[in-house]
């Protein structure tokens, strides 16, 4: 561990270990006695960025500070705590959270008790945290993904001793149960099956900021999952960075076919799960979903390249052959499935050749919607210490290339939606004309449409009249 007076900084080094030391299940949170009530009359907004992982991060920070009786604010301005939850995956996410913060020193200047805390992925990454503390003095908490549950103690210090208080572990981590919860969304709700990451892509860094791979205990998650379905909830997403490898951290196997065929039998309308990684991907999975009616026909299949060379530099353990075998089970197994992806463009010394490879692949599969990025190198990841000959002129282009030719595709399988009716799960009123609702379908396509008297989270049946490239319009019938 690195230190620095008082203070424990990440390490990588220490981030990168995985041993076969059995994980600790922590399921008491106490709130320390000084610290209760120590936000009676104050308040708190919260600024989440990057994945669903931080979204359901964010729930756990919101239901601490309610325990610890601050009241949730709209807004940052005005606010007496503000919490940024921070995503590195890429480095532009790491500039918009820098922009932010910078943009919160004037709230600072106005209001020198103002709490200003920096959480999350960006808080595990060695160099950037001496960037915030020496360049961003506003920031008065720095805590790390592994520190959310101290989160009462940290705020303590910091109000009441006038401390800076930085807590960022670089370990593998644990699993804690019974944290607090306020939950976002009053009919979809997240529910995390598993934490961290053992996969090591080359050009990720995700190993490195959440730790190693701990699947929580099947009976915790569908104790979650009823209480859920008592509480009127009408979707869940189970999420994980790599849902298929969900048990093959714990001693009796539990695997994620066994999981979600239980999850499913407790009936809440719609499942749905994210990530799926290809190289985990089982027949009995595919067998499960398609059985049931309320697991949702959609799923995300990171590509991230269709080039084997690249795939196997990007240590993603399968070829362009086995995942399209794999993409054609799906497609032939599943009635009505949608697929989405993630793909990477401009990984160090990709040619036009390789290239050429993931353009094909989205020829084939044709997908309903796709993430497409830039390689960014994030320091640390062995991707980043490669030599790369191929210019950011040359990586935009082939981003430009890519994102047309998925968006044509995806156009024209929404075309094929014109004339169906669909069962949506309504989000609610647009804010411009409240007999437009918009909501999704059970293939996560999102449809505007034209309504009366509907609440969010009601089901409705809507006639697809046209179709774009992100969205379907349609009416109630
Ligand atoms: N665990 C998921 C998986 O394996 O597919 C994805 C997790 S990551 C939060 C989401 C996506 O970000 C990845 O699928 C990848 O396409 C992209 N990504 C991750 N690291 C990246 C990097 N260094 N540069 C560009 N894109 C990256
Ligand atoms: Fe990152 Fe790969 Fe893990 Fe996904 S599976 S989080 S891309 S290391």
């Amino acid at each position: 561990m690195k230190q620095k007076p008082g203070w424990v900084l990440p390490d990588l080094k220490e981030a990168q270990k995985r041993t076969a030391n059995t994980i600790d299940r922590i399921d008491t949170f106490t709130i320390p006695e000084a610290a209760r009530m120590m936000g009676r009359g104050k308040t708190y907004f919260i600024s989440t960025y990057g994945c669903q992982a931080n979204e359901r991060d964010s729930e756990t920070l919101a239901g601490i500070l309610d325990e610890l009786g601050f009241t949730p604010n709209e807004t940052a301005e005005g606010s007496d705590v503000i919490i940024i939850n921070t995503c590195a995956i890429r480095q532009n996410a790491e500039e918009k959270v820098l922009g932010e913060i910078g943009n919160f020193k004037r709230l600072y200047h106005e209001n020198k008790d103002l709490i200003i805390g920096v959480c999350g992925c960006m808080a595990q990454e060695e160099g950037l945290v001496e960037t915030l503390l020496t360049k961003y003095p506003q920031v008065r908490l720095l805590f790390g993904t592994h520190n959310i549950q101290e989160l009462p103690s940290m705020l303590y210090s910091c109000m009441f001793e006038g401390k800076k208080v930085v807590k960022i572990y670089s370990k593998e981590g644990e699993v804690y149960e019974n944290l607090p919860v306020h939950r976002f969304g009053t009919f979809k709700a997240w529910v995390n099956i598993m934490y961290g990451c053992d996969k090591f892509c080359t050009y990720c860094i995700v190993p490195y900021t959440r730790g190693k791979q701990r699947s929580r205990k099947m009976s915790e998650i569908l104790k979650e999952v009823q209480q859920l379905k008592d509480e009127g909830y009408k979707e869940i997403t189970l999420l994980g960075q790599n849902v298929n490898a969900y048990g093959k951290d714990m001693d009796n196997e539990q695997d994620f076919a066994t999981l979600l065929e239980e999850v499913a039998k407790i009936g809440i309308p719609r499942v749905r799960f994210t990530t799926s990684h290809p190289w985990d991907f089982s027949e009995q999975m595919i067998d499960i979903i398609a059985k049931y009616d309320n697991i949702m026909p959609f799923i995300h299949l990171p590509l991230q390249s269709g080039d084997d060379d690249v795939l196997k530099l990007m240590g993603r353990r399968y070829t362009k052959e086995s995942y399209l075998a794999l993409y054609d089970k799906i497609i032939n197994t599943i009635p009505n499935v949608a697929v989405s992806t993630d793909i990477i463009v401009g990984f160090p010394n990709e040619t036009d050749e390789q290239f050429e490879h993931t353009l094909d692949v989205v020829r084939y599969c044709k997908y309903d919607n796709a993430f497409t990025f830039i390689f960014s190198a994030r320091p640390g990841t062995p991707a980043s210490r490669m030599h790369d000959s191929i210019d950011m002129e040359t990586k935009r282009k082939r981003l430009a290339t890519l994102n047309k030719t998925w968006n044509d595709l995806a156009l024209e399988k929404n075309k094929a939606y014109i004339g169906r009716t669909v069962t949506v799960l309504v989000d609610g009123p647009s804010k411009k004309d409240e007999n437009v609702y918009s909501g999704y379908t059970d293939t996560q396509k999102l449809v505007n449409f034209k309504g009366e008297n509907l609440q969010a989270g009601d089901f409705v049946e809507v006639k697809i009249l046209d179709a774009k490239t992100f969205s379907l319009d349609g009416v109630a019938v």
